[in-house]
This record gives C-alpha cells, sequence and structure tokens, in this order.
C-alpha cells in the first residue's frame, strides 16, 4: 500500500509534486494558506530544464502554448550599447497565474484544501510528525508531510530551526503592463538595460501574446523606496531609470502599480539534508535561490519529479535510502546554482566588464 502524503503549500513544488504523483498512480492532499493557489509574483522564465522537468509531467506542450518563446538574452547599457547577445535554448516567458491555472487544472478538487494555514507539527515518541496543525484549527494525519510552503517555510522551521537566510543586498520592483506592440516590439528576447557603474537594470520579459513582465532591479543599500502606495512606486521607477532608453518611460506609463510588488531577494544558507525523518522540503523551503539564477521555479519542478520517484517506489521499502539521494542529489545540483546566483549577485553590484555573464544558472 502507498504511504499517505500531505503537501504543505500549493505552490509550484506542491502541485507540480501532487500532478507526477497521480500520474503515477497515487494520491495526494494538498493545504494552501490561500483561498486560492499562491499566486505571488507576476511570472517568471521557464527554461530547458524546467521545460524537462514539464515534459514529465505531459505539460510541456500545454506551457510552450500559454507562454511566449524566448530565443535570445540581450544585456544593453543604459545608454543603448548592446553589451551580450547570447542564445537562450527552449525557454518561454510566462505569466504566474496561467501557469499555476494550468497546474491546477490537472488535480481532483477534492484533493485541494485552500484557506489551511500551517501552524505546527504533532510529533510521536519516534520524533516522527504525527499531526500537521493549521491555524484554522483543523489537524491533519499522514506517513509523510512535504514542505511546500516557500522561502518563509514554516515547516522548515519546525524541522530547522536554526536555518538561516541571507541578508536582502538586491530587491526588484515587478510589474506587469499589457501592451501587444510592446511585445512585437520586443521580439522573441529577454532585455536587460544594466547601469554600467552596477547595482542598477531594468528586466524585461514576454510573458504572452500581449503582457509583458518587468522589473527593476537595485542594489538596496545604494537606492530604496520609501513609499509603497502606487504613487510611491511609480514615482521610485521615474526616478531611478525613466530616463533610460525606450521603452523604459512609457512601460512605466502604462503599469498599474497597484499589481506590482516588491521581491526581498535572498538565499537560503544551504541545509545539511533536505529532509528529517518524515518531513521533506521541496522548492524554495528547501533552497530559496537568488533571482539572478533564474531557476526558483525550474528546480522546484525538478525537485518534485526526483521526490516522487522516491514515494513510487515506497511500496518496496526503500523510503529512508531514497530520501538521502534524493537529499544528496538534489542538494549537489541546487548548490551549483546558488553558488552562480551568488556569483552573478557580485557581478550586478559591480561595475560592468567584458566577461560578464548573462543571468542565469544552467
Ligand atoms: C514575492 C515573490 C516574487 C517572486 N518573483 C519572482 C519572479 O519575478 N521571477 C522568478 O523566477 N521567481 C520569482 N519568485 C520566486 C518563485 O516564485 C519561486 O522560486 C517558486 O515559486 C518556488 O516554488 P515553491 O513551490 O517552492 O514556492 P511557491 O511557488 O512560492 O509556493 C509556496 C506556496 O506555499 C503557500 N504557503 C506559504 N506558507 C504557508 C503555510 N504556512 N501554510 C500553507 N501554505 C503556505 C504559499 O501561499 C504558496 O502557494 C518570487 C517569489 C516571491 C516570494
Amino acid at each position: 500500500m502507498r504511504p499517505s502524503i500531505a503537501i504543505i503549500g500549493g505552490g509550484i513544488a506542491g502541485l507540480a509534486f501532487a500532478i507526477h504523483y497521480k500520474k503515477l498512480g497515487g494520491r495526494v492532499d494538498i493545504y494552501e494558506r490561500s483561498p486560492l493557489s499562491g499566486r505571488e509574483g507576476l511570472g517568471f522564465i521557464m527554461l530547458e530544464n524546467g521545460m524537462r522537468a514539464l515534459s514529465k509531467l505531459s505539460l510541456d506542450q500545454e506551457a510552450s502554448k500559454i507562454g511566449y518563446s524566448l530565443d535570445a538574452c540581450h544585456i544593453i547599457d543604459n545608454t543603448n550599447n548592446l553589451l551580450t547577445d547570447e542564445p537562450l535554448q527552449g525557454s518561454y516567458g510566462v505569466t504566474r497565474k496561467a501557469f499555476i491555472d494550468l497546474l491546477l487544472a490537472q488535480i481532483p478538487a477534492d484533493w485541494l484544501h485552500f484557506d489551511h494555514q500551517f501552524s505546527h507539527f504533532e510529533w510521536s515518541d519516534n520524533n516522527s510528525a504525527s499531526y500537521a496543525c493549521f491555524s484554522n484549527g483543523n489537524k491533519v494525519s499522514a506517513d509523510f508531510f512535504l514542505g511546500c510552503d516557500g522561502g518563509r517555510s514554516a515547516v522548515r522551521n519546525q524541522i530547522f530551526p536554526n536555518a538561516k537566510r541571507s541578508e536582502v543586498r538586491v530587491k526588484e520592483l515587478v510589474s506587469i503592463v499589457e501592451s501587444e506592440a510592446l511585445v512585437n516590439s520586443l521580439g522573441r528576447r529577454f532585455i536587460k538595460f544594466k547601469q554600467l557603474e552596477g547595482g542598477l537594470a531594468v528586466g524585461m520579459v514576454p510573458a504572452d501574446d500581449k503582457r509583458v513582465i518587468w522589473f527593476v532591479q537595485y542594489d538596496c543599500q545604494r537606492f530604496d523606496i520609501e513609499n509603497l502606495s502606487f504613487e510611491g512606486k511609480k514615482a521610485f521607477a521615474e526616478k531611478l531609470v525613466n530616463h533610460w532608453p525606450a521603452p523604459i518611460s512609457s512601460l512605466i506609463e502604462n503599469t498599474n502599480f497597484d499589481l506590482s510588488h516588491i521581491w526581498q531577494t535572498c538565499y537560503l544558507l544551504p541545509l545539511e539534508k533536505f529532509h528529517k525523518n518524515n518531513v521533506v522540503l521541496l522548492g524554495d523551503a528547501a533552497h530559496a535561490l537568488l533571482p539572478f539564477t533564474s531557476q526558483g521555479v525550474n528546480s522546484a519542478i525538478e525537485d518534485a519529479i526526483e521526490l516522487c520517484r522516491v514515494f513510487d517506489k515506497a511500496q518496496e521499502g526503500y523510503t529512508a535510502i531514497g530520501l538521502e539521494h534524493y537529499s544528496a542529489m538534489r542538494r549537489s545540483i541546487v548548490n551549483q546554482y546558488l553558488d552562480q546566483g551568488i556569483a552573478l549577485q557580485e557581478e550586478f553590484l559591480q561595475a560592468h566588464h567584458a566577461e560578464q555573464k548573462i543571468p542565469f544558472a544552467f
């Protein structure tokens, strides 16, 4: 008999696990704190490794239809000189809402339990979690609990209370703008304008035929936003980058800053393991990465696929060894992304030099 599995957090990692496990013949229950599945964040870039992982869910074709294929990354300075032009293989811009909706559509409604904010575990005598308790008063038992509750994971706090996150050095004001003309003018490119002295950049990702996700990325020791109102966010963007090359001023002009948010980017210092007894971490809960890698979403899906393999074999009694393997294998990969992200953040903060890399971890 398969073990019972409770997933805490219905974002990318949690939903991807549920879909793949369903394909393998299993079932899960998902407990998500929001009334709808996690839509924090506006969009992202699916990279080749994430699309490969999605193909295991048979969703790569669907994802390519809701996304916008990107074939190049252009880095341009803020006086409009092209610094770098590199190809992107098999990559897509996509809105988070469309992507989450695609994942949700694969999951039976009775597996989803919204308005469930995890608060703590009750433990059995052998140090395994026996119940997950939620702030609405419900508590559920399961053989295994998967912590898929993002970068500020309450599940992680329960099993690794000493885990530490880096300081926030870079923030992003992330926005979305609707303009077919703008999408057409960008072509199939991810474009990043950067200040040559470092510490400030503007990125643009076409996310479908008429929407562009764009962001102002800034060293928050040099620049910071004080007023988080609609007007405050707009004034901040105008002050920093309105005079930069087209189409930046029109992006600012056409953005509804009520929908914009500030992403306080930071990373999680590497954990020694991604599990403790019957509690397992996936996605940002296990390894929050810096934005420069574009691996947050892609690696969350990869985690889910790898962990499904363990539970698919659980019937054969391999779970403990399998979890060690999951932990070791995924740690070695995401630790490389983490190192690349830290190096890319350093490059972002410094003045530009000719060998600078494009902002992705592969
Ligand atoms: C504000 C913000 C903006 C971002 N912007 C970008 C971006 O522009 N580009 C990019 O590539 N990446 C972005 N990211 C990172 C990206 O969203 C993550 O790397 C990716 O979603 C990881 O997937 P995940 O499943 O681990 O976490 P998530 O997709 O964040 O899912 C976590 C889920 O857990 C739920 N949850 C949290 N706490 C609890 C709890 N106590 N109980 C129950 N449920 C809980 C949340 O509501 C959410 O649905 C952003 C992240 C944040 C937080």
